[in-house]
């Protein structure tokens, strides 16, 4: 296995240098994983056209991520290699990712690191001049690499200066604004996009010899989440359409450290980096009456004794304690709130506590980790952070499923790939944190240039036909949907039926999930998508700026993709990291996984309106790490 991807990569058929400038390119999205490819494959000598909705790359969700990145380079001396980041990120994933794509991630997560400094991220040191590290979830090495509380702001800014490098040297043509609102194929091939110029609302062809989706996820499908609220499936989702599979879309990670939800007022949920569980510890009273008292306000947190305080993942989980994976940590903050133990105005939060730290470490060395995470959490509650513990819930944060690849990244639609968020990816059931940066990077600076030419070297030198009917034909199909969602004037609006679409979502297919449960959401969703086309409003013209045109178009594919996860969650009727279905659980009330049944990638494949999609199952093969119960204590 440690040598599957050298071996790939030289039997890859090559274009050779004077030849790339006849190939064009078409990335859609220009986040990390779509900015870092559109560079690389620019810099190789191909055409590349890149598209994305915002005004600028640099707004994409990836600027976001705060925590960090991992990469196997054992700086810390502790432990760490190649191999280790593999067999963690395998176990974090229970055990359903695929054995060689996690090794290939693990092998090129070294050269993230020096290409990222190279381009002068400006990643923490330590004294002595190394990078520095620090620890995250499912991990028992320092290995995450850091720039503060803004990790993703730092790497995004590398990958668009090398991206702008190319836009200046007129090898990636820049399309901002502009939002894919389909495919379109050729025999069978991928053969370019139908965009909407979101400024002057023009509907444009672009024609690629391959294209690539770099879209990101689609957490949003539950309204609230800590997702850019801009976060959509429409690119994957109207791919899927045309032919490509969609891969375990059930696989929702809920991030543990999240600012509680305070009401139906809320437009999005804000993340508390999972960098702080390095030093915050997790816990509520040890008692509901204690939790009452509390929440009424007739004792404060600091009248709870030490003795009445229960810091349940270390008690749990002593090896991992409070950096147990993310899945781990969330299921046990719903169960002490679901036994009555929650802290907080509402009842459905934990503490995570900094007190222990700050005495230890000192209140300045705190401010210098975690110094923006801190104010952020201040502007947003109004409770001070060093002075009492912040109050975290789960939250809707990544979503693990996406569009099915190959090893190559294809899809399952010839000269289609996806990248970074966007693919159902190496992270099998669960996601360890600071693994999506590396996964986006590895992707998009490190796979796609090696194996988009093996496809390009086969197709000979044409260009590809514009005039050819397809791309009518698919244009068309677009106005005629943006012309559909225009004419509803329904009393309801875009964002009341994607609320209702969250919490059927949250209620039904989130933290946990149950046969019964599922088979009801169905039906609701069912309903729903029925009074968005028969009741919803949606304003303006196609000829503007038009963000109730822009929604309309995204919630209405939630509605049918919310719909697939359902399906596919009650297809899996096991548990296993991010999916718990409560009917498959240990006697001590952890994901039960079934690897006898269920040890497959679910690909499920598109059959038209309305009509059931078709599974396919591809088999997980584990040669090299033994799949056992995941135990954290
Ligand atoms: C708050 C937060 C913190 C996080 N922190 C970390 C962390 O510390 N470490 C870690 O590893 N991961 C973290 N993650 C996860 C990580 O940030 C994301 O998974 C990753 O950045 C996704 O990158 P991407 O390039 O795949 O997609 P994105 O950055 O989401 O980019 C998507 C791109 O696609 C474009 N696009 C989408 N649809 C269309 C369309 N139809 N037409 C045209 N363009 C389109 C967008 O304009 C954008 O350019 C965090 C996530 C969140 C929400």
């Amino acid at each position: 296995m440690a040598e599957k991807w050298s071996k790939h990569k030289f039997n890859l058929k090559l274009v050779n240098p004077a030849n790339k400038r006849k190939y064009t390119i078409i990335v859609v999205g220009t986040g990390l994983a779509g900015s870092s490819a559109a560079a690389s494959l620019a810099e190789l000598g191909y055409n590349v056209k890149a598209f994305c909705y915002q005004d600028s790359p640099r707004r994409a969700h990836s600027i976001a991520a705060q925590g960090g990145i991992n990469a196997a380079k054992n700086y810390q001396n502790d432990g760490d290699s190649v191999y280790r980041l593999f067999y963690d990120t395998v176990k974090g994933g229970d055990y359903r990712s695929r054995e060689a794509n996690v090794h290939r991630l693990a092998e090129v997560s070294v050269n993230i690191i020096d290409q990222c400094v190279a381009q002068g991220v400006p990643f923490a040191r330590e004294y002595g001049g190394l990078l520095d590290n620090r620890s995250f979830g499912g991990a028992q090495v320092s290995r995450t690499f850091y720039a503060r509380g803004q990790t993703g702001q730092q790497l995004l800014l590398g990958a668009y200066s090398a991206l702008n490098r190319q836009i200046h040297k007129g090898t990636v043509k820049m399309y901002n604004r502009h939002e894919m609102l389909d495919l379109v194929t050729i025999d069978g091939h991928a053969r370019g996009i139908i965009t909407r110029d979101m400024v002057t609302g023009a509907i444009e062809s672009h024609e690629g010899h391959a294209v690539l989706l770099c879209t990101g996820g689609y957490g949003n499908v539950f309204f609230l989440s800590t997702n850019a609220m801009g976060c959509n499936v429409t690119a994957a989702w109207r791919a899927h359409k045309r032919g490509a599979f969609f891969a375990n879309p059930c696989y929702t990670q809920i991030h543990p450290t999240c600012i509680p939800v305070t009401g139906d007022h809320q437009s999005k949920l804000t993340l508390m980096s999972e960098s702080l569980r390095n030093d915050g510890r997790v816990w509520v009273p040890k008692t509901v009456e204690l939790s009452q008292k509390l929440r009424k306000g007739e004792i404060k947190i600091a009248d709870i004794k030490e003795a009445d305080r229960d810091y349940y993942l270390e008690r749990k989980y002593p090896s991992f304690g409070n950096l147990v994976p993310r899945d781990v940590a969330s299921r046990n903050a719903k169960e002490v709130v679901d036994e009555g133990r929650g802290v907080g105005a509402s009842g459905v939060a934990v503490f995570l506590d900094f007190e222990d730290a700050i005495k230890r470490l000192g209140e300045d060395a705190v401010r210098a980790k975690y110094g923006n995470l801190f104010d952020m959490y201040y502007q947003i509650t109004d409770e001070n952070p060093y002075k009492q513990p912040m109050r975290i819930y789960p939250a809707v944060h990544y979503t693990m499923g996406g569009v099915w690849v190959d090893y190559n990244l294809m899809t399952t639609v010839p000269g289609l790939y996806a990248l970074g968020e966007c693919n159902f990816s190496d992270h099998g059931a669960n996601r360890l944190g600071a693994s999506a940066l590396m996964q986006g990077l590895a992707d998009g600076y490190f796979v796609i240039p090696y194996t988009v030419g093996n496809y390009l070297a086969g197709l000979g030198f044409a260009p590809v036909d514009k005039n050819h009917p397809n791309f009518e034909k698919t244009r068309k199909e677009v106005e005629e949907r943006v012309q559909r969602l225009l004419s509803l004037k329904g009393n309801k609006t875009v964002d009341d039926i994607h609320k209702k679409l969250g919490h059927i979502m949250w209620e039904y297919c989130g933290m946990a999930r149950n046969e019964a449960g599922l088979i009801k959401a169905k039906g609701l969703i069912r309903e729903l998508r029925q009074e968005f086309w028969d009741d919803v409003t949606v304003l303006g013209e196609n000829e503007e700026m038009n963000q109730s045109l822009e929604k309309a178009g995204r919630v209405a594919d939630f509605l049918e993709l919310g719909e697939l996860m359902v399906d596919d969650a009650l297809n899996r009727r096991e548990s296993c990291g991010g999916h718990f279905r409560e009917e498959s659980q240990t006697e001590e009330g952890e994901a039960k996984r079934d690897d006898e049944n269920f040890s497959y990638v679910s690909a499920w494949e598109y059959q038209g309106a309305d009509q059931p999609e078709v599974l396919h199952k591809e088999p997980l093969e584990f040669e090299y790490v033994e799949l056992t119960q995941r135990s954290y204590k």
